[in-house]
């Protein structure tokens, strides 16, 4: 690209029209210049005769409104916005009246500035900033933040990250300008060192003693050109990038790896620079992680503990029971029935129950209880044994011996004080039992009924024995997959209707009642989600605004960063990564306090709370993503600030 014998800067026919409004402002008005490398040029003339719109124009800052513009040989005057912050950063140094240095970062960082657009390495970054900060006498400055250096230093500072990627071009504007002269002094001494190691330099200063320095003088009176020395007769020599540059990383992007530490970096310097602002914004998405996070958790815990009870009482079972009981228009159900319904695919067992009450006795003391007559098969159906004693075997079963176990209240009620009745005989009805065990403890169930009040025998002995007769009440068939139980049912159905020739029966399963759980946890976690997509909108829009309080605040360091050679695409990312990086920020403090508000209900209110994993990563991955699409437009409007407009920003 860059030819040696052509001029390094050419422009011809320079016109400069600001329009605001309706009111115009033609400020050049037809400028021709040449420029060699390695010159050392100061542009003199009043205050308002267009100098600072000519060295704009002349770093690709600004463009004319008419006019060319060939650098090295090239015409740049139809360059793209990226093109132009390409060659910006590699060809221009810029020295600015006020300096411009990004305030929130120390010294150190402000020279690495123009390196991190131009994607060269961390390390070499940080070497060369330091050199070029030891070199200009600010060794023991670096880490320093702006306001914490004097004018001078400030000055120096922005010099060596005029420097930092070759600054075959500096361009100063008024560099003296802000200083007491003995600042002033040393500033000029400086460019003038630089002039003499090779670098063109372009000094603008409506002062005729500082131009005095340069080599060349050149006269500016309302937007022209009224007087030139003449070119210094540049030495074929002249380097284009005459400063060393070890292990300079060439023509080069960041990484996107850098391009996002870069971001986070200023993320959080942007977050904590104003802690209570930061917390106010992202209130809308931490309440809403954390409220997600908590319900789930609770309802979780909640679903967990219906489980537990659902399966102590037993969930995959169908009942059976006789419509309209001892009518005639209804056949009785019998064991028959229950033996029928084995066969059944699905059905794993099917178990009789006759049910009724009867008086026992024992001694002085007498209660009445519901007497369950059943067989083995009420083992598995009820998941519940013998808690004392053993559960009626085979044969008592089958010879349908008179043998009992009782619910642990009815066991207080006959044998008080005595920890285990069996082998112990009692009357059942004026027949004598013999006491084979007590059952576990089941306590009370769902509508308040005494679970162990109750007495539980071999089907045959309480038909033949108490109650004469064969009619059960109700037969329980137990299945293996309760996912099929519609399918279930009505293979019962049609069991039985041909057994019975009509339908004169009733089924009632347990997993209804399981499956309207099941709805109201569905109806739960769409309400939740109702809440959670609300929160996240209203925390999406706190980002967004305080991302675009951040670009308003921040628009003088977006001037600087793009004058310095950040892309669209620079300024593009780094405001939304710092948008993402917020809203993860938020994500993860309202995963904490959603996590704290799960353990104090735990603590508190005693209930089962289960976290889960995949629930905290769906909620930070959907405040990442909300970050992004809330941060895009800030970012946008960032990365569109016309770098002079920015620049002139207090
Ligand atoms: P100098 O640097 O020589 O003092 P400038 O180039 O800054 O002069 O400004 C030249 C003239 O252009 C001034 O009258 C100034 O008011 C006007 N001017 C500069 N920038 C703008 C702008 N962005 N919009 C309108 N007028 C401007
Ligand atoms: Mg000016």
């Amino acid at each position: 690209m860059i030819r040696s014998d052509a001029p390094l800067i050419e422009i011809h026919g320079i016109h400069r029209i600001y329009r605001t409004g309706d009111v115009e402002a033609h400020v050049l008005r037809g400028v021709d210049l040449t420029i060699h490398a390695g010159e050392f040029v100061a542009i003199v003339g009043a205050s308002g005769s267009g100098k600072s719109t000519l060295m704009n124009i002349l770093g690709l800052i600004d463009r004319p409104t008419t006019g060319r513009y060939r650098f090295a040989g090239e015409d740049v005057s139809n360059f793209g916005r990226d093109d132009r912050a390409r060659l910006r950063r590699n060809a221009f140094g810029f020295v600015f009246q006020h300096y411009h240095l990004i305030p929130t970062i120390p010294a150190l960082g402000n020279v690495e500035v123009p390196a991190i657009h131009a994607g060269a390495p961390r390390d070499y970054r940080r070497r060369r900033a330091a050199a070029l900060l030891e070199r200009l006498g600010l060794g023991g400055r670096m880490l320093n933040r702006p306001s914490q250096l004097s004018g001078g230093q400030q000055q120096r500072v922005s010099i060596a990250r005029a420097l930092m990627n070759g600054g075959a071009v500096i361009l100063a504007d008024e560099p003296t300008g802000a200083l007491d002269s003995r600042s002033g002094v040393e500033v000029m001494a400086l460019l003038k060192e630089l002039a003499e190691t090779g670098h063109t330099v372009i000094l603008i200063t409506h002062d005729r003693k500082v131009a005095a320095a340069a080599r060349r003088v050149i006269e500016v009176e309302d937007g022209r050109i009224v007087s030139d020395t003449g070119s210094d007769s540049p030495s074929a020599s002249s380097l284009m990038l005459p400063v060393s540059m070890p292990g300079r990383a060439g023509e080069g992007e960041p990484s996107l790896w850098s391009a996002f530490a870069e971001a986070a970096h200023s993320a959080f310097a942007a977050l904590v620079s104003n802690p209570v602002r930061t917390a106010l914004t992202l209130s809308g998405i931490v309440i809403g992680v954390a409220s997600v996070i908590a319900m789930l958790a609770i309802g979780r815990g909640a679903q967990a503990d219906y489980m537990e009870r659902a399966s102590a009482i037993g969930t995959n079972w169908v009942v059976i029971g006789r419509k309209g009981d001892n009518s005639a228009a209804s056949n009785p159900i019998t064991v028959g029935d229950a033996e029928a319904l084995k066969h059944i695919p699905n059905v794993s067992g099917s178990m009789p129950a006759l049910v009724d009450q009867a008086t026992l006795r024992h001694g002085e003391l007498d209660t009445t209880a519901r007497v369950f007559g059943t067989d083995r098969g009420f083992l598995a159906v009820h998941a519940w044994d013998a808690g004392k004693g053993t559960f009626f075997t085979e044969e008592d079963q089958i010879g349908g011996s008179p043998v009992l176990l009782f619910g642990t209240t009815v066991a207080e009620k006959l044998f008080p004080g005595i920890p285990d009745p069996s082998g112990r005989f009692v009357l059942v009805n004026n027949d004598i039992f013999l006491v084979s065990g007590v059952m576990e403890k089941k306590g009370l169930s769902e509508d308040g009924e005494d679970r162990d009040d109750i007495v539980i025998m071999p089907l045959r002995a309480a038909s033949t024995r108490l109650f004469g007769k064969e009619e059960l009440s109700i037969i329980v068939a137990s299945l293996n997959d309760m996912a099929r139980v519609e399918d279930t049912k009505d293979a019962i159905k049609a069991v039985l209707i041909e057994r019975h020739g009509r339908e004169d029966f009733w089924l009632h399963d347990a997993a209804s009642a399981f499956r309207k759980a099941e709805k109201d946890r569905a109806s739960m976690n769409l309400l939740l989600g109702a809440v959670a997509a609300i929160s996240m909108l209203v925390g999406g829009i706190g980002v967004m605004n305080i991302m675009l309080i951040t670009v308003r605040e921040r628009t003088k360091e977006i001037g600087i960063r793009t004058a310095t050679g950040a892309r669209t695409t620079d300024i593009v990312r780094q405001f939304m990564t710092e948008a993402v990086i917020l809203s993860i920020v938020g994500g993860l403090a309202g995963l904490v306090l959603g996590a704290a508000i799960g353990a104090g209900a735990a603590f508190i209110f005693d209930m089962t709370v289960i976290f889960s994993v995949t629930t905290a990563i769906a909620a930070l991955t959907g405040a990442a993503f909300m970050g992004m699409a809330f941060g895009f437009m800030p970012a946008l409007r960032a990365a569109r600030l016309d770098p002079v407009t920015a620049l002139a920003n207090e």
